[in-house]
């Protein structure tokens, strides 16, 4: 073979081997620590002041997954010296019982946050039951004032995902202002609030987004503009890495349980093929691991603040 060929064919090895960047793996637990140790102190002055910050969880029926969440919620809450007590109501609760519950702790002087654990009983109508959340302890961010001051600017209790996906972002300095941002899923409860959060003029904010669903075209051509992806449709695997441009960052909030032939009998996996997004992406968040344990942080935050603004609001009235 000619030497300009084979010099043509080493630089265009040398090129491929170039462009595959080291994609970054943005661990949800260092971020997650970081944000915990700076409660600590407010929860000490909060204890030292005869308060304790506490969530009321009400979780109705017996979802396995659900369970889990909750118990993972209570342990937090107790690490941290707040409380968390667990409403366990039966499947067939009925709709006048679940909302006397609610009345019940909307009055309650010492819960600061009320959370409503999702999926409701198929007879239960969700937007009612989280509409009597007093919005002062919708510690979730999902009551439709929390989420209408948020689209207007002014959060007071921001939906704890999307939340916790800015303090990602933050954490591992990935620029949001100017860019675009693609997201995949528009639930009340991500997609949405995320789109609320990332197209705000403010400093995790001021991108440019675009939200696609199942209604979207060629999803393709929309992942493939993306300076940042997040990717919240609940499908596994299904962002890959012929789906996207190099030196995209990926938040990947899917959590799927796929089965497997493990003691268990399932594994978690993301909405992102991560193997296939590796030496294209700049970063990606793992599942698990990833945006999962800012949740429950993020509701943490949110609880301890819900407590700091009630023993101002007793202050004043004394
Ligand atoms: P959802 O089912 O309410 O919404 C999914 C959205 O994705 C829908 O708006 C739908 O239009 C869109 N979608 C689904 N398939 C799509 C496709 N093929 N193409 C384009 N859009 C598609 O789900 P959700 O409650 O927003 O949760 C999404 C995922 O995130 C789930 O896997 C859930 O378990 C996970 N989740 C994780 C956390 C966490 O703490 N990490 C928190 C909440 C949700």
């Amino acid at each position: 073979m000619p030497l300009r060929n084979l010099l043509k064919i080493e630089s265009m090895i040398l090129r491929k081997v170039k462009s595959k960047v080291e994609t970054l793996l943005l661990k949800g637990m260092p971020v997650s620590d970081t944000i915990r140790s700076g409660l600590e102190p407010r929860v000490k002055s909060l204890n030292e002041d005869g308060i304790v910050p506490q969530l009321a969880a009400i979780i109705i029926g017996d979802d396995p997954a659900s369970q889990v969440y909750v118990r993972n919620k209570s342990r937090a809450f107790d690490k941290l010296d707040c409380k968390s007590h667990t409403y366990q109501l039966e499947a067939d609760s009925n709709k006048q019982d679940v909302l006397a519950l609610i009345d019940t702790l909307n009055h309650d002087e010492e819960v600061h946050g009320i959370l409503i654990q999702l999926p409701l009983p198929g007879h239960l109508d969700s937007k009612t039951i989280l509409h009597a959340v007093s919005p002062e302890k919708d510690v979730d961010g999902f009551h439709p004032e929390n989420l209408g001051l948020l689209l207007e600017g002014n959060p007071i209790f921001i939906p704890c995902t999307p939340h916790g996906i800015l303090e990602i972002l933050k954490y591992y300095e990935i620029c949001v202002s100017g860019r675009h941002a693609v997201i995949v899923g528009r639930s009340n409860i991500v997609g949405k609030p995320m789109f609320a959060l990332l197209a705000q003029k403010f400093e995790m904010g001021n991108a440019t987004v675009t939200i696609c669903h199942t209604g979207t075209k060629d999803l393709t051509a929309h992942t493939k503009q993306a300076d940042i992806i997040i990717a919240a449709a609940g499908s596994p695997n299904m962002i890959t890495g012929d789906m996207i441009k190099a030196g995209v960052d990926i938040i990947d909030v899917g959590i799927n349980r796929v089965n497997d032939d493990s003691e268990k009998g399932y594994k978690l996996i993301g909405d992102v093929n991560t193997e296939s997004v590796m030496g294209i992406a700049n970063s990606v968040t793992p599942v698990p691991g990833g945006v999962g344990p800012m949740t429950i942080t993020m509701l943490l935050v949110n609880t301890v603040m819900s407590a700091e603004k009630n023993r101002e609001l007793i202050a004043c009235q004394s």
